[in-house]
C-alpha cells in the first residue's frame, strides 16, 4: 500500500472538494478565549493547512454564555464577532486550506459555577452540580446553534463540526446516565436523540450547503452511555437530519479508560469507527491514536474510514500530510501521546503547544530563512536538547556536527523508550534520525569529546546538551552493588531482582515501578490486551506484577502529585493494580545486607530488598561544559547540563531549537 495515494485521494465532504484525507481535528489551543490572538490562531491553523491538512476544526467555541468551557468567553453568538473570526479563517483560506468552527456546549463539563444540564447530575470531574434545562432553554439552545453556524458561515468558515460526543451537553441528553427527563427530551431514545437531531436540522437550515460534520460517541465507556445499536440509530438519524460527514470521538472525559494517552495501542478503537462506517453514505472520520502516516493509509485503504483526524500529529508536525506527498514518511516529526505541552497546557491555562515541536503554536519564534553567514557548528550532546538544535541549526545552512559519546542518539527519550506506553518515544528518536540526515546534521557517535579537539577544529559555535547523571543516595551502605540507578536499570546494564525497593516518587520512580512489574521488554500492549486490561468488552483483568515493589520517598502525601495532569491517572491506577506499595514520609538511615532501614513517623522498618533502585532525581553534567570555557572558548550550555532541577523534555527540547535556530 502506498500511503500518498491513498491520504493523498481528494474527496468530498458536503459539496466541498478536500486536497487530503487528513483532517486537523478540534482541539482547544487555549487562544478561543482570546480574540485579541485570533491572527496567532489564524497563522497557526494556515500552517497546517500549508502542510496539507485537508480540512482543519477549530478548537471548541460555545453558541451560548452558558455552554462556555472555562469561565471566561469562547462564545461566538454576536455578529460583531464575525470580524474577529475572519483573521482565523482567512490566512487558511490563503493556505489554501478549508476549515470548519466547531461549535461545542460544554454542558455540565464547563468550569464555571453556571453550569447547565439535561438533568441536574453533577459530573465525577466537576464540583458543579448542573441546573436543568427547562424546555424553553432547550429551544433557545437549540437556535443558539443555528446563529452560531450562520455566524461561522458569515465569517468564510466551510461549515461546522457540532461536537456531539465525549460527554459534552450533547452526549448528556443522549444518555440515560445524564438524562433524567420525563418530558419529550428524555425517556426514549428518539426522545433523548431529539435534541441533537434537532440541533442538525436547525443548523441545516440556517448554512444552506455548508459542511455539517457531526462529532459522534463511537464509543461511550461509561455506564449509562450509548449501546452500539443506539449509536448506529444516531448515526442514520443524523446523517437524515443533514449532516455530511461523521467525525468519531471516543469515551466520555469521564471515562476511566485511556483512549489518547501513549498506553493506547495505535488504532486501538477503530472497529468502532467501522461500524458506523458500514451503516452510513456519508464520509466517516476515524480518530484517537492514529499518528503514523501508514496507521492513516491502512485505516482508509481497509474501508474503516473515509477520513483520518489527527489533531496532535499535525501540532507534532505542522508539514504532515506534505511530508508523506514528497514521499518521505519517515520524516513526519512522530506525536509520542505525552499530552504534555497540548492537553496539561490547556488544562493548567497555558496556551498548547508540543513537546515534540516547540515550533507548534508559536510559528512567529521561529524563521525558515536560511542563515546570512553560514557556521561551524558542534553540538555536544546527543539527547533531546541537542537534536533539536543541531537540527534547527542544521535547517538553516548551518554546518553541524552532533558528537554523542553514548553508541546511540537520545539521552533520556532512548530510556524512555522501553517504558510500557512509552514506545512512541522509540519513534520519534528514528524520526529525529531521519530529520538530522535530511537536514545535512553530520553524526558521530561513540565519541567522547575532547575539548582540546574541538578548539583545535576551531567551530564557530559550540553547543553542550551532556544533559543529566542520575543522583546517588548518600547514606551508609549506599555503595552496595544491590544499589543501582535508574538509567542502568532501563538500559538493561544491570540484572534486578524479585524484592525491588525504588526511592524516589518522581515521574521517573513511577515509570521504573511500572518497567520492573509489567516487564514488557519494550513490547506493545496489543489492542485485545488493552481492553481486556481496562475492561472495555467486560470487566477489566488487571495482572500480577513480576516483582515485588515498593516505593519510598521523604515527602509526605500522595504519590504521583507530580504526573501530567490527564496522564498520570493512568499510571497511578496501574500502579495500584499492580500492587506496588508505596511509603511517605520516609527517612532513609541505611542500607544493610537485610534491605532498606526507614524511619517512619511512627515506626522504624526495613524493607527487604534484592536491588534497591535509585530515581531521586539528577545533576546537570558540566564537565565537558566546564572544560571548553577552561579552555577559552565560548560555549552555549543547554537543556540538563545547563539545569536538572525539573529536568523536563518540554523545556530542553525547546531551549535547544530556540538556540538552534537563532544561532
Ligand atoms: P522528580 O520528579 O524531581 O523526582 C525526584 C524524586 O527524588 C522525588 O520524588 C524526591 O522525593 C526524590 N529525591 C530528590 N532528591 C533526593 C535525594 N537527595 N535523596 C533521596 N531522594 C531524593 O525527578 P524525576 O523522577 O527524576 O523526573 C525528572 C523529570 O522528568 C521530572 O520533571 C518529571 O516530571 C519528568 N518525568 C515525568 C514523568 C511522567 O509524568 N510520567 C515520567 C518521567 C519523568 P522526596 O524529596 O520526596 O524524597
Ligand atoms: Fe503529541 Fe506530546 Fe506534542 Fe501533545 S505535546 S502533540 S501529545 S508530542
Amino acid at each position: 500500500m502506498d500511503a500518498r495515494s491513498v491520504l493523498l485521494d481528494p474527496t468530498l465532504v458536503g459539496t466541498v472538494s478536500l486536497k487530503s484525507r487528513i483532517v486537523m481535528g478540534s482541539m482547544h489551543t487555549g487562544l478561543e478565549c482570546h480574540p485579541e490572538r485570533f491572527d496567532e490562531l489564524g497563522r497557526f491553523y494556515a500552517e497546517r493547512a500549508r502542510g496539507g491538512a485537508g480540512l482543519i476544526v477549530t478548537g471548541g467555541f460555545a453558541p451560548n454564555f452558558a455552554g462556555r468551557m472555562k469561565n471566561e468567553p469562547g462564545t461566538f453568538e454576536r455578529p460583531e464577532q464575525v470580524a474577529d473570526h475572519k483573521k482565523i479563517v482567512d490566512p487558511v483560506h490563503a493556505a489554501g486550506g478549508r476549515i470548519l468552527l466547531q461549535i461545542l456546549h460544554a454542558g455540565r463539563y464547563g468550569y464555571h459555577p453556571a453550569v447547565v444540564a439535561p438533568s441536574p447530575i453533577k459530573s465525577p470531574i466537576n464540583r458543579d452540580v448542573p441546573a436543568e434545562l427547562t424546555s424553553d432553554q432547550i429551544q433557545q439552545t437549540i437556535r443558539d446553534y443555528a446563529t452560531t453556524a450562520k455566524l461561522a458561515v458569515e465569517a468564510g468558515y466551510d461549515g461546522v463540526e457540532i461536537m456531539g460526543s465525549e460527554g459534552y451537553l450533547i452526549s448528556e441528553f443522549l444518555a440515560p446516565r445524564t438524562n433524567h427527563r420525563s418530558d419529550e427530551w428524555g425517556g426514549s431514545l428518539e426522545n433523548r436523540g431529539r435534541f441533537p437531531i434537532s440541533v442538525v436540522k436547525a443548523v441545516r437550515a440556517a448554512i444552506g450547503d455548508a459542511i455539517i460534520s457531526y462529532r459522534i460517541s463511537a464509543l461511550e465507556l461509561v455506564d449509562g452511555g450509548l449501546t452500539q445499536e443506539e449509536t448506529l440509530w444516531l448515526a442514520k438519524e443524523v446523517e437524515r437530519a443533514g449532516a455530511d460527514c461523521l467525525s468519531t470521538g471516543i469515551g466520555w472525559h469521564e471515562a476511566v479508560v485511556p483512549t489518547i494517552a501513549g498506553p493506547v495501542p495505535h488504532t486501538a478503537f477503530i472497529e468502532s469507527t467501522r461500524r458506523l462506517k458500514e451503516v452510513v453514505g456519508i464520509p466517516v472520520t476515524a480518530s484517537n491514536r492514529i499518528n503514523l502516516p501508514e496507521d492513516a493509509a491502512r485505516v482508509i485503504a481497509d474501508g474503516s474510514a473515509d477520513l483520518v483526524s489527527m489533531a496532535r500529529p499535525l501540532l507534532a508536525d505542522a508539514a504532515f500530510v506534505n511530508k508523506v506527498a514528497a514521499g518521505r514518511p519517515d520524516l513526519v516529526n512522530v506525536c509520542i501521546a505525552c499530552n504534555q505541552a497540548c492537553l496539561d497546557h490547556y488544562f493548567t491555562d497555558q496556551v498548547i503547544t508540543c513537546l515534540v515541536n516547540p515550533r507548534a503554536a508559536r510559528e512567529n519564534d521561529f524563521t525558515d530563512a536560511p542563515a546570512a553567514a553560514k557556521k561551524r557548528v558542534a553540538v555536544v550532546g546527543a539527547g533531546v536538547a541537542g537534536m533539536a538544535a543541531a537540527l534547527e541549526a542544521g535547517r538553516r545552512g548551518h554546518h553541524v556536527t552532533l558528537f554523542e559519546a553514548a553508541p546511540r542518539i537520545g539521552g533520556q527519550f532512548a530510556l524512555a523508550a522501553v517504558i510500557p506506553g512509552k514506545e512512541d518515544y522509540g519513534l520519534s528518536l528514528k524520526s529525529y534520525e531521519a530529520q538530522l540526515t535530511d537536514a545535512g546534521v553530520e553524526v558521530k557517535t561513540g565519541i567522547a569529546v575532547d575539548p582540546e579537539t574541538l578548539k583545535r577544529e576551531n567551530f564557530d559555535e559550540v553547543i553542550v546538551s551532556t544533559g543529566v547523571t542520575p543522583r546517588l543516595i548518600d547514606i551508609p551502605g549506599g555503595d552496595d552493588p544491590r544499589v543501582v540507578s535508574y538509567s542502568k536499570v532501563l538500559d538493561g546494564s544491570v540484572n534486578v531482582g524479585d524484592r525491588v525497593v525504588i526511592i524516589g516518587g518522581g515521574g521517573i520512580g513511577h515509570d521504573v515501578a511500572l518497567f520492573l512489574a509489567m516487564e514488557t521488554n519494550g513490547r506493545r500492549q496489543t489492542r485485545e490486551e488493552f481492553f481486556a486490561r481496562w475492561g472495555i468488552d467486560g470487566k477489566p483483568k488487571t495482572h500480577a506484577a513480576k516483582r515485588q515493589i515498593t516505593m519510598v520517598k521523604r515527602s509526605p502525601g500522595v504519590f504521583g502529585r507530580t504526573l501530567g495532569k490527564s496522564t498520570g491517572w493512568i499510571l497511578r491506577q496501574e500502579l495500584k493494580d499492580l500492587k506496588v506499595r508505596q511509603i511517605a514520609e520516609a527517612r532513609y538511615l541505611k542500607i544493610s545486607g537485610e534491605g532498606l532501614h526507614i524511619a517512619l513517623p511512627d515506626r522504624t522498618e526495613i524493607l527487604p530488598a534484592d536491588t534497591i533502585v535509585v530515581c531521586a532525581g539528577q545533576d546537570s553534567d558540566r564537565g565537558v561544559a566546564d572544560r571548553i570555557a577552561a579552555n577559552g572558548q565560548t560555549v552555549h550550555v543547554i537543556g540538563g547540563a545547563r539545569l536538572a532541577g525539573e529536568l523536563d523534555a518540554k523545556r530542553a527540547i525547546y531551549e535547544g531549537a530556540i538556540l538552534g535556530n537563532r544561532i
